[in-house]
């Protein structure tokens, strides 16, 4: 396993780091979720990422119970806030990035996870409906209690992570990370995003390198998908993955196979390792419902795949890549949920 320095900072983390995203507490059953993360482990894997939202607050208690009696310090725990959480019913403040919720927020995540603090703690989504500074103050305040060490954010706009990174300067916290979603399929931080965090000193910890499994090429065009696949996981996963299951992109994913057979990777190696190959990318961060998916993927790490290939990989997918950059300020939510 290859590491990566998280932005301008001196925390390295695995290249290929473990994300648990509609597995664990969900589609996966416990002792297999236990099984994936222990052979993650075994693998060289020390990063791992969730969310409170995941399963409502059940992906980060699997991932702590999995994690118990491993050494603290030799992990990366990374969490998230931002997506109403929380047994029901839910208050107006059960969302969002006040004040009043992320300090809520963040001692649920580490009563959960099992741990006094998590490496990694970011702003799921930018909310329009609260004063930034607020935000970042709140941010400050946890770095200081020390429940979190560093900070980061996931989806926001080029506009959006200046501001937090110029705020964050004036509050002496770090903020290092990006975590959009980034494959061969999905392009749109390429223009925009990766240059001003580039500059900033900010790395991309990038989500469904994959597609969500679309480009390991297992999903055959006209086919029905294999059983136990997320795209017949009915519990969110087939909802989440179905905007790649069209015949086109099936269709082109399979003509990957010879270029991944060239590096002799599998076309998810191949996937993996594509994300990886832009410096600006500190982790991929791929999810797995199996152990043996941990142990196939982590051989994309240290992968350099040669121009020629990159280019005929370019060649197949066509107009099936998305790179419009305007589509980046979408994912801001423009209502409260609460
Ligand atoms: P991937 O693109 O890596 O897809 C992972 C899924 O693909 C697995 O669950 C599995 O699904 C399938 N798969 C994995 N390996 C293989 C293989 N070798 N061969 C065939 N199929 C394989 O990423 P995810 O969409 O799971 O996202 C990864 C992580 O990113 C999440 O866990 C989360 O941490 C983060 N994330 C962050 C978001 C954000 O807003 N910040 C949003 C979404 C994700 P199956 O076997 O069921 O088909």
């Amino acid at each position: 396993m290859e590491f990566r320095y998280l932005g301008n900072s001196g925390l390295q983390i695995s290249e290929i780091t473990y994300g648990n995203w509609l597995t664990h507490g969900s589609q996966v059953e416990n002792d297999v979720a236990t099984a994936c993360v222990h052979a993650a482990l075994d693998c060289g894997i020390t990063t791992f990422d969730t969310a409170d939202v995941y399963a409502n607050g059940a992906a980060e208690e699997v991932l702590g119970a999995a994690l118990k009696g491993q050494r603290r310090e030799s992990l990366e725990i990374f969490t998230k806030v931002y997506w109403p959480v929380g047994p029901a019913p839910l208050g107006k403040n059960d969302t969002g990035l006040s004040r009043k919720h992320m300090m809520e927020a963040i001692d649920s995540s580490l009563r959960r996870l099992g741990t006094d603090y998590v490496d990694l703690y970011q702003a799921h989504r930018y909310d329009s409906f609260t004063p930034l500074e607020e935000t970042m103050q709140a941010f400050a305040d946890i770095v200081r209690a020390g429940k979190a060490l560093y900070i980061g954010v996931s989806e926001w706009a080029p506009d959006q992570i200046r501001q937090a990174h110029g705020l964050a300067r004036q509050l002496g916290i770090s903020l290092i990370s990006s975590q959009p979603q980034y494959s061969m399929l999905w392009r749109i931080i390429e223009p925009e995003v990766v240059p001003v965090c580039r500059e900033l000193g900010l790395s991309q910890i990038v989500w469904s390198p994959m597609a969500q499994g679309v480009l390991s090429g297992k999903y055959q065009p006209g086919q029905p998908p294999p059983a136990g696949s997320r795209a017949t996981d009915e519990k969110g996963g087939a909802n989440f993955v179905k905007r790649f299951m069209t015949d086109d992109v099936l269709t082109r994913v399979q003509q990957l196979r010879p270029i991944a057979e060239e590096l002799d990777l599998t076309t998810a190696q191949l996937a993996i390792a594509w994300v990886l190959q832009n410096d600006n990318v500190a982790a991929a961060l791929v999810g797995a419902s199996r152990p043996e998916q941990v142990t196939e993927n982590v051989k994309a790490s240290g992968v350099r795949i040669p121009a020629e290939l990159l280019s005929r990989v370019d060649g197949v997918l066509g107009d099936a890549v998305t790179t419009d950059p305007a589509l980046v300020a979408k994912s801001t939510p423009t209502q409260r949920l609460l």
